[in-house]
């Protein structure tokens, strides 16, 4: 297997749009992985890398920010037939660049469906088109005419992207421990009916960052292990989830699209004011920001089953997130700025002290129990396995690698989401760089120890509908 992954090289130019966080931290994988020669990748970014960090790899800067206006004339030299186009950058419509790939016969990834700036915050749209479930409809629509064709792998990072391999191996895992026969699901429909069969009712994301330095955050500053701005704006987008067929109760915010898959439902309040119970098997219980993304609309989309017409299930599937505790300072004051960012921001890696990403998703509603599966990964093992990286950057690091193997080998398959892709294609690449890679049972439910003091309203009769999850 391993010798597999390793015949995977890429010889062609590769040009990586922005050069942050995610940026820095996978420039030296793709030589050593992927056999990419330095000299054949181009780094495009609106200033001057003043980390030394391209230079010091070998790789060349043009000095460009990316507009609506210029995109198609800078990109045009730099890209051509076989070519590929790694978009780590924010503020970039990722449709705008898939079209242009897909006109210049180049790949193309990236780990975030972006527009181009002033989409998500401008209050003059309605939450439902600033929402990622909007997004992701217009990349479905351009899609129907293009299932072939140069290979465009739209948001596969860690979340999105790695979680919905990590969903399909929590499947087949849960399925080998509670003793059900099944073989290995081979379409869409198969997954779900599996999903269906296990009594999967909810899917978390469940994310505890415990990265700290020691230089704390400080008045004013936001803080976090990957980009600030990415966080900011996605935290600002209604929050978002994949809305599950047991569902029973309708939360009074809530709003459904009128188009589309219809499998995700949007709730009118940022995602970084919206709290809710989750559990992973280091942090135990925890409260979590349900931000919005990506993964939580295409994997409800994915795991829905119909019959005659009507949707007879679908999990409900949301990110439970819960970033590093100077995030989580940094948007507590943010709050009290009604929103407004602060203007120094600060993306810890060096100065990181210590602390890990656990980074899983939870499957609940199986009578065994509650079943997580992922990554626990501590910045000393991410240091050591590749520079430039905290433990948060690396998994996303993996994910793209996972995602550039599996397009390199399947070069003709149009435009994709993580759920398309084969996740053992994608797991055997990325597993050297995730660290403990765990699958747990436990016990947790999200009524369980509740406070007697200030009683929420729940439904005891079924622990698993979400507005036992709901913090309110
Ligand atoms: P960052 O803020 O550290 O860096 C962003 C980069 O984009 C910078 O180099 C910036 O100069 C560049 N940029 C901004 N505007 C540009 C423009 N107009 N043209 C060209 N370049 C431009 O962000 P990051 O932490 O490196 O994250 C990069 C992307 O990855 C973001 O979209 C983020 O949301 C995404 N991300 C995804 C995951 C995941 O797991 N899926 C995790 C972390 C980050």
């Amino acid at each position: 297997m391993k010798q597999d992954r390793r015949r995977t090289t890429f010889s062609g130019r590769l040009v990586m749009l922005g050069f942050g966080s995610i940026g820095q931290a996978m420039l030296p994988v793709l030589p050593r992985e992927l056999g990419v020669e330095p000299s054949r990748v181009r780094i495009v970014k609106p200033t001057p890398d003043e980390t030394g960090i391209a230079a010091q790899h070998g790789v060349e800067v043009i000095t460009t920010a990316l507009s609506e206006g210029n995109h198609e004339a800078v990109l045009e030299p730099l890209l051509g037939e076989g070519d590929f186009l790694l978009n780590l950058s924010v503020d970039v419509s990722s449709l705008a660049l898939i079209r242009f790939c897909r006109k210049r016969g180049a790949f193309y990834l990236d780990t975030c469906n972006e527009p181009w700036p002033g989409r998500y915050d401008d209050p003059r749209l309605t939450p439902s088109q600033r929402s990622n479930y909007s997004l992701r409809e217009e990349a479905l629509a351009y899609r129907l005419d293009k299932r072939s064709g140069p290979t465009a792998v739209l948001t596969q990072g860690a979340n999105p992207g790695l979680v919905s391999a990590f969903t399909k191996r929590a499947l087949l895992d849960m399925a080998q421990q509670t003793g059900l026969k099944v073989e290995r699901p081979t379409c869409y429909e198969e997954w779900a009916a599996l999903a269906r069969q296990l009594q999967v009712k909810v899917i978390h994301i469940a994310e505890r960052d415990t990265q700290t330095s020691d230089r704390r955050k400080a008045p004013g500053e936001f803080v976090n292990t990957w980009s600030v701005a990415g966080f900011a704006d996605e935290g600002l987008q209604p929050a978002e989830l994949g809305w599950g067929s047991h569902e029973r109760h309708w939360p009074e915010d809530a709003g459904r699209h009128g188009f589309g898959c219809d499998a995700a439902v949007y709730l009118n309040r940022p995602g970084i004011a919206t709290r809710v119970r989750s559990w992973t098997p280091l942090e135990g219980p925890y409260h979590g920001f349900l931000v919005t993304h990506a993964e939580s609309i295409s994997i409800a989309d994915h795991l829905t089953l119909r019959e005659n017409g009507q949707v007879v299930y679908r999990p409900t599937v949301h990110y439970a997130y819960h970033p590093c505790d100077d995030a989580v300072l940094s948007l507590h004051e943010m709050a009290g700025r009604n929103w407004q960012l602060q203007h120094r921001h600060r993306i810890i890696r060096d100065e990181i002290s210590g602390g890990i990403d656990e980074l899983g998703v939870l499957l609940m509603g199986n009578p065994k129990g509650v079943y997580w599966y992922g990554s626990r990964l501590s910045v000393e093992q991410a240091r050591a396995l590749v520079p430039h990286n905290n433990a948060t950057s690396l998994q996303v690091v993996a994910g793209i690698l996972g995602g550039m193997v599996w397009a390199l080998r399947n070069p003709d398959a149009g435009l994709v989401e993580p759920d398309d892709l084969d996740h053992e294609t994608v797991l055997e690449a990325a597993l050297p760089f995730l660290g403990d890679v765990v699958g747990q049972w436990g016990d947790w439910t999200p009524l369980q120890g509740r406070s007697e003091l200030f009683p929420e309203a729940t439904d005891p009769a079924d622990p698993w509908q979400f507005i036992n999850f709901r913090v309110t």
